[in-house]
């Protein structure tokens, strides 16, 4: 026991705890501990970057343990109170260490110690300098000279005119003179040297934008009847919490709905966070939202480098953007006087991380935060998951419907081919090629999509059967015959195409479809017509997507081939057909989500027909035309499918009438993988029964539990490794968390957790 004052540091290590470091030392650096700052200290032989999380007047340690923090990073908490708790709230529910939860929610280069506010490094005229440049020396240096020239050209202070906006800074920044001379810093240095250059750093200028400002730049349509409805209900309750569910097909104007309420918010002197999926959505909705607002906006997104992220947080933290937008990790974003939250797409699966140690869902935390924050947050989508569906019938959110698409578009009719009747060729059937034919021949464009990328899923000797597997996974490698190679969509796996059986040396084949094949059928099909496709394989650089979307736009392409990367957000005004290739993986799956899935990629497809004046037309192929919920699909539209698969969750308690957490793991061999979960399981008996147990309540909240396996993943073998699952479901949330918080340090402890990798999912959206 120690009474010395200490700081207790959230470190990202996997240690479910804080450390206690010396707050107090010679220099007396107590006062600068303030909970939210980062410290640097010592950690074992190495040092870490933590948070300081509180002060306290002793320790459980003895004096000599405690070691002194080496280095506090910022003048002020990077982490405001509100985040700090949320954050706090996120580890607890979660169940995730909070120093790893708190280094999800910083940029890379901030867990590294860059600094917190940028300092803006500007090269200044002495006096001296200006004389010199006046006299036009040096003679002999004409790089050095130019420099001089060029910050003369900027002039010194204007400190004259009260009256006028304060003039631009003096000097020029690095930046500045990167753009206008090459090697500026080797003449620079000379001109520092004679003393006719001085170097500052500031911080950035334009902090504040004046308050008369303009923030719409342009005012957007008129809203019709029932957005109106919508921007009313969510406006009325800024300033207070309400969970409001947007509710609009493809097309309804949802986002001019965001629109208005951001614009109203921005009014209110607050700031807006929006959320988006991951890309493919980002380009066109950013666009949109810089084309409407004046004030600075900052976009966070994953395919940001390091460095840019960095600066995007930090506009974010100092309050100059007004709107933060970005995927996932954004809802952790710094944005100041929080005024509403808006996810965008929300039933999109990338809100939720399931990889790694931190497994978040962001639509979860967004509203949580919202409730936090008390700010209205819009949830927006096509087709909202069944949870968000169910949180409106219990009324805990607001359902707001645009049952109509906006700029008189007409709905989509959607209609079944059923695959083992009709004609097939190449996996596209007679009926949906003639319908093609028949909206080429009108003028329409078409959108084939096909959940799969590549030219085969399958490569295939028909003398010996040999099927080319996949060494690491229990997959078969993808043929990709572009790229003359085999590949595995699992683990990456890269091998070259074979001619021959390796087996037999017969010839080989390939079986199935993908979309590169489908790309090439219809070219045959349709010569002289373009095509292009859209998929992973295409789809590398940034710029791939916007060329393609220009393509279809001009109207130089006139068929899209596409995977789910067609679904997300893009407008298609004259694709008047859409042909889904294969609907029927959803029905296959263990997963009891999947289901929800096929629904929601269909009616996103079907979504992208039609969106111009033109009325759009969908065939959907299947080989089940009497799956009743693709049935209560095409009869009732999503809202029919999410009665009727509600009312299956119901009988079968699963989310969201039952809560789920899903330990997962993997190993070397598929007998270590199932051992650890097995004795987890017993462990978790042994808690229910409380014969483990400490007496406490554990016995009566872990009966609630209800434990389900361990069992072997669909595809157990992915990359070299096994995998396996051991679920714990129970219809009283209150009851697993406790159960959780009690048994997740005796796993922890198992000895058989140090043969494999393992992590806990809270509420996942993906079992397998
Ligand atoms: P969503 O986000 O639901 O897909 P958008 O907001 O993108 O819908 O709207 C679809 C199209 O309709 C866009 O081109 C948009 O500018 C236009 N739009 C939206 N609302 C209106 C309106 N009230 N009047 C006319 N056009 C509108
Ligand atoms: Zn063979
Ligand atoms: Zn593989």
């Amino acid at each position: 026991m120690s009474s010395v004052p200490v700081v207790r540091v959230a470190l990202p290590t996997p240690l479910r705890r804080l450390f206690d470091y010396r707050a107090e030392r010679p220099g007396g650096i107590a006062a600068a501990m303030e909970p939210g700052r980062r410290v640097r200290v010592p950690f074992g032989r190495q040092q870490l970057i933590g948070i300081a999380m509180e002060v306290a007047a002793g320790s459980e340690l003895p004096d000599e343990r405690l070691k002194p923090v080496f280095e506090v990073l910022d003048p002020q908490p990077i982490f405001h109170p509100a985040t700090l708790s949320l954050l706090g709230w996120a580890a607890e529910y979660y169940h995730h260490p909070i120093g790893e939860v708190l280094a999800t929610a910083l940029p890379k280069a901030l867990r590294l110690g860059a600094a917190l506010e940028c300092a803006e490094e500007r090269w200044l005229l002495t006096p001296e300098g200006g004389e010199a440049a006046a006299r036009g020396e040096p003679r002999r240096a004409p790089r050095q000279r130019q420099l001089l020239a060029a910050l003369t050209e900027r002039g010194a202070p204007d400190c004259g005119s009260g009256e006028r906006p304060r003039a631009p800074a003096p000097g020029l920044t690095a930046a500045e003179l990167d753009e206008k001379l090459e090697s500026w810093r080797e003449a620079a240095r000379a001109l520092f040297a004679r003393g006719w250059l001085v170097r500052v750093e500031t911080a950035p200028a334009g902090a504040a934008m004046p308050s008369s400002a303009p923030i719409a730049m342009s005012p957007g349509p008129e809203p019709n009847e029932e957005q109106r409805a919508a921007i009313a209900t969510v406006c009325d309750s800024l300033g207070t919490f309400g969970g409001f569910v947007l509710h609009g097909v493809t097309g309804s104007g949802k986002t001019e709905v965001y629109l208005r309420v951001v614009e109203r918010a921005l009014g209110l002197g607050r700031s807006a966070l929006v959320l988006v999926p991951e890309i493919g959505l980002t380009p066109q909705l950013v666009g949109r939202f810089r084309q409407r607002f004046a004030v600075p906006m900052a976009v966070l997104h994953s395919a940001l480098t390091d460095h840019e992220r960095l600066l995007a947080w930090r506009e974010a933290f100092s309050g100059r953007a007004r709107i933060v937008l970005g995927t996932r990790s954004a809802v952790f974003a710094p944005a100041q006087d929080l005024g509403v939250i808006i996810v965008d797409e929300e039933h999109d699966t990338s809100f939720k991380q399931h990889e790694g140690g931190f497994r978040y869902s962001a639509r979860d935390l967004a509203v949580v935060r919202a409730q936090r924050a008390g700010v209205p947050v819009v949830l927006g989508s096509a087709t909202p998951a069944l949870e968000t569906l169910q949180n409106v019938t219990t009324g805990r959110y607001t359902r707001l419907p645009l049952t109509r698409r906006a700029a008189e578009a007409v709905p989509p009719r959607l209609s079944l081919i059923d695959l083992r009747t009709s004609a097939v060729r190449a996996g596209i059937s007679t009926p949906a090629v003639q319908a093609i034919e028949r909206h080429l021949e009108a003028g329409g464009q078409v959108l084939v999509f096909l959940n799969r990328r590549g030219y085969a899923p399958t490569l295939l000797c028909t003398a010996c059967g040999w099927i080319a597997p996949c060494r690491d996974c229990d997959a078969r490698l993808t043929v990709h015959l572009g790229a003359g190679r085999l590949r595995c969509h699992h683990c990456g796996a890269d091998t070259a195409l074979p001619e021959r059986c390796p087996q037999c040396g017969f010839a080989v084949k390939t079986v199935g479809q993908g979309t590169e094949r489908i790309e090439e059928t219809l070219a045959a099909l349709f010569p002289g017509i373009t095509c292009i496709r859209l998929d992973r394989d295409v789809v590398r650089r940034r710029g791939d997507m916007e060329e393609a979307m220009r393509r279809m736009a001009s109207g130089e392409a006139r068929i899209l081939i596409g995977t789910q990367m067609v679904t997300k957000g893009h407008d298609f005004p004259n694709v008047t057909l859409v042909v889904v290739l294969n609907a029927d993986q959803g029905f296959f799956s263990t997963d009891f989500r999947a289901p929800e899935r096929l629904a929601q990629t269909i009616v996103q497809v079907a979504g992208r027909a039609g969106r111009g004046e033109k009325a759009g037309e969908v065939l959907i192929q299947t080989e089940f035309p009497d799956h009743p919920l693709l049935l209560s699909l095409l009869a009732d539209g999503y809202e029919g499918f999410a009665r009727a698969a509600l009312a299956e969750r119901s009988q079968a308690s699963w989310p969201p009438f039952s809560r789920l957490a899903a330990v997962r793991d993997s190993a070397t061999t598929p007998e270590a993988a199932l051992a650890f979960l097995t004795e987890a399981r017993r462990t978790a008996e042994d808690l229910r029964s409380d014969r483990g147990g400490s007496g406490s309540g554990s016995r009566a909240t872990g009966r609630a539990i209800r434990l389900l396996g361990p069992a072997p993943a669909a595809m157990a073998k992915r990359a070299g490794r096994h995998h396996a699952q051991l679920l714990l479901e129970s219809t009283d949330r209150t009851a697993l968390h406790r159960f959780l918080e009690a048994w997740l340090p005796v796993i922890e402890s198992l000895p058989s957790a140090r043969r494999v990798r393992w992590a806990l999912d809270v509420d996942p959206i993906e079992l397998f």
